[in-house]
């Protein structure tokens, strides 16, 4: 498939820039290099989903912390980062309380422990909305364009990028995320470094309940909003908050999520394509009581009732990537941003809070770099690029790989153990005290402690 080549013949000529992937990175950074004042960017991004937004399949809640939210900041016009930040603006007291699933007991409410990382939830479709605004507006946004193969091309020290459906380009930026799989721009370039992990499962649930259907949630999760269980090698998190209409005033109807993570054989509850949906969740449900020993009025029947859009899948993770572009200048053309370079597990909810950071961070660098707005397809070098995307990975590698490892030790605590539970009562009694919270903090993976800058 060619893509037709309209954008690409403006004058003053562009940089173009294609980004792989309307994901939350991809969004991005394509608003942000849109509203470039000089227009120095010509902006193209390609998404295999026809409609990438689907509001079932993707109706859970992000938590932004500070690195979602200057993510924003930076990419968003003041405009629309305003008008996003009422939409999330009443909801800290729903921070997820963690509890004992075996018997209920509420060992924390995460938005009063002044030590834990702020962090503000926001519909993930409402997040979208406002992110595919302006890409729609300025006809950057192209649906149903799977990219699936990628070449570089030498053209002397200008070299392009040339994706299946393209005739060149001069950057491409992967914004793919880690569920692409074999056709990932990852693995094309050769990274290979985002993997599922091995024997480990995640079964999920989720869709839009109506107000009698709410009323039978456990008082639990009506009360707290959002639940999180750690029960050494199965964790967990369910929610339930009330949908708003496009006008952000509340509706009769609710969004329930849940996610179970555990051994790879919980993936087989969800197996039997003749089986229906209640089917599955209640053998769910009966594993729980009977292979846990969790309070059969708690989870189970939030599974139970949250039996809609039943998913079962793999966790993917990723390691710090070895020196892939082995000094070939022109691989400096291709940036991986996103879950793309570092999927990481969702236990910490970070995955969206550092795509959102990486698209800020390299949108910084493109626009503060001295491409001419006259000339810029000369005046971006290979060796320009390269130094770009090395800048670029300097800053990201640190800062998203630190998370990606703190995800994947935060399930290493058992609550519903004496050791377990003794470690994290430690734990809540030093944050509360806040004297010897940071080392207990830190063995727990829980978090940092920092107030979010609007
Ligand atoms: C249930 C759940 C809860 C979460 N909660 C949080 C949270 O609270 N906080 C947080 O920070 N993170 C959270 N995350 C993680 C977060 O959703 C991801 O880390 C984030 O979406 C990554 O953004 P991305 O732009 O890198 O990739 P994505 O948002 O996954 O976007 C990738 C896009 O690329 C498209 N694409 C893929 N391959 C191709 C191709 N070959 N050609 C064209 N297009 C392609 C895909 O269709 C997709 O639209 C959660 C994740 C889940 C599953």
């Amino acid at each position: 498939m060619t893509y037709p080549a309209t954008n690409f013949t403006s004058n003053p000529p562009r940089l173009r820039v294609l980004i792989v992937g309307a994901g939350l990175s991809g969004l991005c950074i394509a608003n942000s290099l849109l509203r470039d004042p000089a227009q120095r960017f010509d902006v193209s991004v390609f998404e295999r989903d026809t409609v990438a937004f689907d509001s079932e399949r993707g109706g859970y809640q992000i938590r932004l912390g500070q690195d979602g939210i200057t993510g924003l900041k930076t990419c968003l016009s003041p405009e629309t980062y305003l008008e996003l930040s009422q939409a999330w603006g009443q909801e800290l007291s729903r921070a997820p309380a963690i509890f004992q699933p075996t018997d209920g007991t509420i060992l924390a409410k995460l938005a009063e422990l002044k030590l834990y990382p702020q962090s503000r939830a926001v519909p993930r479709t409402a997040l979208k909305e406002y992110l595919v605004r302006l890409p729609m507006e300025r006809g950057a946004l192209h649906f149903g364009r799977r990219v699936d193969s990628l070449v570089y091309q030498d053209n002397g020290d200008v070299s392009e990028v040339v994706l299946k459906f393209e005739d060149g380009s001069k950057i491409v930026i992967a914004a793919d995320g880690s569920r692409s799989k074999a056709s990932s721009l990852n693995r094309l370039a050769g990274l290979n470094n985002v993997k599922l992990l091995a024997g480990t499962a995640v079964c999920q649930g989720r869709g839009k309940i109506d107000a009698s259907t709410r009323a039978k949630l456990p008082k639990i999760l009506l009360d707290n909003g959002s639940l999180l269980y750690l029960s050494g090698e199965t964790t967990g998190f369910c929610a339930v908050y009330e949908l708003k209409d496009a006008r952000g005033n509340p509706t009769e109807d609710s969004f329930l999520f849940w996610g179970h993570n555990g051994p790879e054989k919980i993936a087989d509850l969800f197996a039997g394509t003749d089986d229906d949906d209640d089917t599955k969740a209640g053998r769910m449900a009966e594993h729980m009581v009977r292979d846990l020993g969790f309070d059969p009025q708690i989870l189970p029947e939030v599974v139970r009732i949250g039996n809609r859009n039943l998913k079962a899948g793999q966790l993917s993770s990723s390691t710090t990537p070895h020196d892939w572009r082995e000094g070939v200048a022109q691989r400096g053309r291709l940036i991986f941003i996103g879950d793309s370079i570092h999927a990481m597990t969702p236990s910490r909810g970070q995955g969206a809070n550092q795509a959102m950071r990486d698209a800020a961070e390299l949108s910084n660098l493109l626009l503060g770099n001295s491409i001419d707005a006259e000339s810029p397809r000369t005046r971006l070098t290979d060796k320009d690029a390269l130094a770009l995307a090395k800048k670029f990975d300097e800053e990201m590698y640190p800062r998203a790989f630190g998370w990606v490892k703190a995800s994947e030790t935060a399930g290493n605590v058992d609550t519903t153990t004496w050791s377990g539970y003794l470690k994290m009562s430690l734990f809540l009694n030093a944050v509360r005290l806040g004297g010897l919270a940071v080392t207990l903090r830190d063995s727990l993976g829980l978090g940092t402690s920092k107030t979010l800058t609007f």
